[in-house]
């Protein structure tokens, strides 16, 4: 399986925040407090993580989407709600940095990798 590396696309992505707990949101914006930005999780190896555990995040679990769509390479994340990629139910995300390009990045992923809903979430800025 693919592994994070520098990105923490998720961690910074107001409705994936919302998904695993608000109380992680920082009060300064959507961004989580424990994110450090392209590096990961403060505190990966504590229960705070807990619910972050559970994200399935589609480019680390479908190796069919292409490498560039890493999420913090295409603004684009995906979540799949069950762990098989063939059935499961698929949500994306586009960040506001640069929506232009995360929508047509988007666009290409939809062919690869269905869903049934998309949410176009805010943003802050790192
Ligand atoms: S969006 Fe996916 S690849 Fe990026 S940090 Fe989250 S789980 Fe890892
Ligand atoms: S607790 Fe860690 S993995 Fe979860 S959102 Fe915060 S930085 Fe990301």
């Amino acid at each position: 399986m693919r592994k994070c590396g520098d990105c923490t696309e998720c961690c910074t992505t107001l409705k994936v925040r919302i998904v695993h707990g608000e109380e992680y949101l920082s009060k300064y914006g959507d961004t989580c407090k424990y994110v450090m930005h392209g590096k990961g999780c403060s505190v990966w190896d504590n229960e705070k993580s807990h619910f972050c555990k559970l994200f399935n995040c589609g480019w680390l679990v479908n190796e069919a989407i292409p490498e560039k769509f890493k999420p913090n390479k295409c603004g684009v994340v995906i979540k799949y709600e069950g762990t098989d990629v063939e059935t499961s139910f698929a949500k994306y995300w586009c960040n506001e940095r640069d929506y232009k390009n995360a929508k047509k990045s988007m666009k290409e992923l939809l062919k690869i990798a269905p869903t049934r809903e998309t949410t176009k979430n805010q943003i802050i800025a790192k």
